[in-house]
């Protein structure tokens, strides 16, 4: 007889982000058991983090990522290039059957939805509420609410136990956030101790085509980017890791062609994407990186 799979629960993986310990539940939400600070759930998603204090430049960012939402109606197909991003952490990160996955920084979901619907449990985070409450919607419709948790939360300071992830994904955010120090050791303390990263940056203006340049400039500053990211900076930053594959992605060539699609759809998309595919080790050109790091077995003193 086939066993029906648990359905996940908050209890078991959520704790208070500003102390780490655990949480009770209370009429409305929940409350630190130390602390004491109390957190809302908003249409079943815990709100892990106190929305109405947050730095102006988060209120930006939410207000950005809100138009998006509005703009964007459920998903039901993938692009091109987000079957690529499925397809790359399948067949780099390892077994996802049962595994616990952070997708952090969810945006429209379509990771977590496509990593759920091939068994993994994942716990989708993200600031903001109005993409997680759109998200819901579509996790319930497809019947995926057993694996899927919704989280909001920001990835500096995570509402969840220590770790608890086999897997972790930081898809386009480190950029946006002022501590980005802060959210990798966040990762770090998250994720098991054989876990596996996923982590996709905008890559460093010099490769970048000088035609592109103004461009990238003023997209970056459109939509709050605060810097880009290269290979040494991600060694560095990410002490507590190994890198283990790199792939180089959007080069100038589906960048320019992606542009003149926006005016008159000349190219096919798929068609664009295996071009681009074919350059995934040529880092020239390209504008975004995508980092495969294994955590580091902890040294013990002797
Ligand atoms: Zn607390």
């Amino acid at each position: 007889m086939v066993r029906k799979k648990a359905k996940m629960q908050m209890a078991d993986y959520l704790c208070c982000p500003e102390c780490k310990s655990g949480l009770l539940a209370c009429e409305g939400g929940f409350r630190c058991k130390k602390c004491s600070k109390r957190y809302e759930v908003i249409e079943g998603i815990p709100i892990l983090v106190d929305l109405g204090n947050l730095t102006p430049y988060l209120q930006f960012q939410v207000r950005y990522f809100e138009e998006k939402t509005r703009a964007t109606d459920a998903i039901f197909e993938l692009a091109p290039w987000q079957k690529n991003y499925v397809k790359k952490f399948v067949s780099n990160a390892g077994a996802i059957k049962d595994a616990l996955v952070i997708d952090c920084g969810t945006g429209s979901g379509y990771m977590a939805l496509e990593l759920a619907k091939r068994d993994a449990r994942v716990i989708a985070c993200d600031l903001t509420l109005k993409s997680l409450i759109q998200l819901k919607r579509t996790v319930e419709e497809r019947g995926q609410s057993d694996n899927i948790l919704l989280v909001c939360c920001t990835a500096e300071s995570l509402p969840f136990k220590g770790g608890i992830a086999d897997y972790f994904i930081s898809n386009a955010v480190l950029e946006h956030l002022p501590k980005d120090k802060e959210a990798i050791s966040e990762m770090g303390r998250v994720t098991g101790s054989s876990a596996i990263a996923m982590v996709a940056v905008p890559f460093s203006y010099r490769y970048i085509h000088p035609l592109l340049l103004p461009i990238n400039l003023f997209h970056d500053w459109r939509i709050g980017h605060l810097r880009r990211y290269d290979e040494k900076k991600v060694a560095e930053d990410f002490r507590g890791w190994t890198i283990k594959k790199t792939f180089f992605t959007g080069h100038t060539a589906k960048a320019m062609k992606a542009l003149t699609n926006m005016v008159a759809k000349a190219f096919d998309e798929d068609g664009i994407e295996a071009e681009d595919e074919n350059k995934h080790a040529v880092r020239w050109g390209a504008h975004n990186m995508i980092s495969f790091l294994a955590k580091k077995p902890k040294r013990f003193k002797r």
